[in-house]
């Protein structure tokens, strides 16, 4: 076990395969180069409802192997998935000129399932890349006020009455005037970033950003 925490058998997050000394200590070289970048913009998927976030970026397309990496991140206790995408989401929104005056704002996650899960991942990606940006990263400005069910299977209609309301700005928080990112994991329908925005705008947001992962 000793062995094993000094010199770690570092595997390619995407392909399994063992990692040489001199590789990026996530994915291989070959995996690396052939990410599927995201160059198009990410919008609300439902046409009638209002768009609160002001531009969403995200860094990847959902494919393989960020798909694979994402369940990973969400369901397996990849935490370390996060430190090796980060960067690219931070060069999204360095592409996109974001504001360099924005906090970052973590999607909270029920209590329920940050206990199982043991993390935040939103969380998690926003801490490193506020290392890459020399941001802040302001987890306790939103608040979730109601539990939701798992969103994966539903429509983007039933999705949106599970999530209204779901977000809330914190009491004393500092919002007005401001400026945010907020921080999520992947871009499907855009309804829940679309609530924080709607959140955080309410208390007197200025311009609220959005940046994902990987948008489906
Ligand atoms: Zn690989």
């Amino acid at each position: 076990m000793l062995l094993d925490f000094l010199f770690p058998n570092y595997k390619c997050f995407a392909c399994g395969c063992e990692l040489n000394a001199g590789e990026n200590i996530y994915l291989c070289d070959n995996c690396a180069k052939d990410l599927p970048i995201n160059t198009e913009p990410v919008v609300l998927v439902n046409p009638d409802a209002k768009q609160h976030f002001n531009k969403a970026y995200a860094a990847f397309r959902y494919q393989e192997p960020i798909s694979k990496m994402i369940l990973g991140l969400k369901y397996n206790d990849r935490a370390q998935v996060a430190t090796a995408v980060a960067p690219y989401m931070a060069a999204a929104l360095i592409k996109g000129r974001e504001c360099p005056l924005s906090a970052l704002v973590p999607v909270p996650l029920c209590k329920k399932r940050q206990r199982e899960r043991g993390y935040n991942q939103a969380e998690l990606l926003a801490n490193e890349m506020a290392k890459t940006l020399g941001l802040v990263v302001e987890k306790n400005v939103l608040l979730r006020t109601k539990v939701t069910t798992p969103q994966k299977k539903m429509t983007v209609a039933v999705r949106e009455e599970n999530l209204r309301g779901a977000f809330a700005v914190a009491d004393g928080a500092d919002v007005k005037g401001r400026n945010f990112i907020i921080v999520d994991d992947v871009f499907t329908s855009g309804t829940t970033v679309n609530e924080c925005a709607q959140a955080l705008k309410k208390c007197g947001a200025t311009k609220v950003d959005v940046v994902v992962i990987a948008r489906a």
